[in-house]
């Protein structure tokens, strides 16, 4: 109900008409590459927000919020769904390829989830969009509109740099060398670990 009330007020902002909105909503997650994970739309993540986001709750579960309904419901057009299909790959690789580091509010943590995040961009380049830079690029744009202020997070890498480092168009050891060189993490250790955890992967032109 909650989630159908901010689709609601959404639609006197967007001034539009909507309606199936349960059909919409699943449609908008049929992709072949969501394997055995559920994905959810709830407005317990992030309530009202008018920031559309997703995250990789646990195993198995992918949870979307209201903002992300409204758009696909009130908007829907090719951005939109191309830039949910990003979300949708880039979730999907937190899923399966994460390195687990257990450690909080260190250096090395920033490190392991800053690759974590450049991999899941990559992995969903190749899932959604069979490794095209450039659509993975304006998915990633599209998303970062939205923030008046981009920063770096301990947790996220900025918008800008998220970008610069899928420019790159290689996720390699070259890469994660690279990240850790930024959050000046200096655990070298550690930093062989996650070159060895991740394969290689490399975007493509078109
Ligand atoms: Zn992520």
């Amino acid at each position: 109900m909650l989630l159908r009330a901010h689709i609601w007020r959404r639609s006197k902002l967007y001034k539009k008409q909507y309606c199936h909105v349960g059909t919409t909503l699943k449609n908008a997650k049929q992709y072949d590459f969501l394997k055995n994970v559920k994905v959810v739309f709830t407005w317990l993540l992030d309530g009202a927000s008018c920031i559309p986001n997703a995250m990789s709750l646990f195993p198995g579960l992918i949870a979307v919020n209201a903002e992300w309904a409204a758009r696909l419901v009130l908007i829907g057009d090719d951005e939109v769904k191309r830039a949910f299909r990003f979300t949708m790959g880039h979730e999907m690789t937190h899923q399966s390829g994460d390195y687990m580091f257990l450690e909080a509010f260190t250096r090395d943590r920033k490190f392991v989830n800053w690759v974590n995040e450049v991999h899941a961009d990559y992995g969903g380049a190749m899932l959604s969009f069979d490794g095209n830079i450039n659509d993975a690029l304006s998915a990633v744009r599209y998303k970062a509109k939205d923030f008046l202020e981009d920063k770096d997070y301990q947790t996220h890498p900025s918008w800008k740099r998220r970008e610069d480092y899928l420019k790159v168009g290689a996720f390699d050891i070259d890469l994660i060398k690279g990240i850790a060189n930024e959050v000046c993490c200096s655990n070298n250790a550690l930093i062989d670990k996650v070159c060895k955890h991740f394969e290689p992967i490399v975007l493509k032109e078109d």
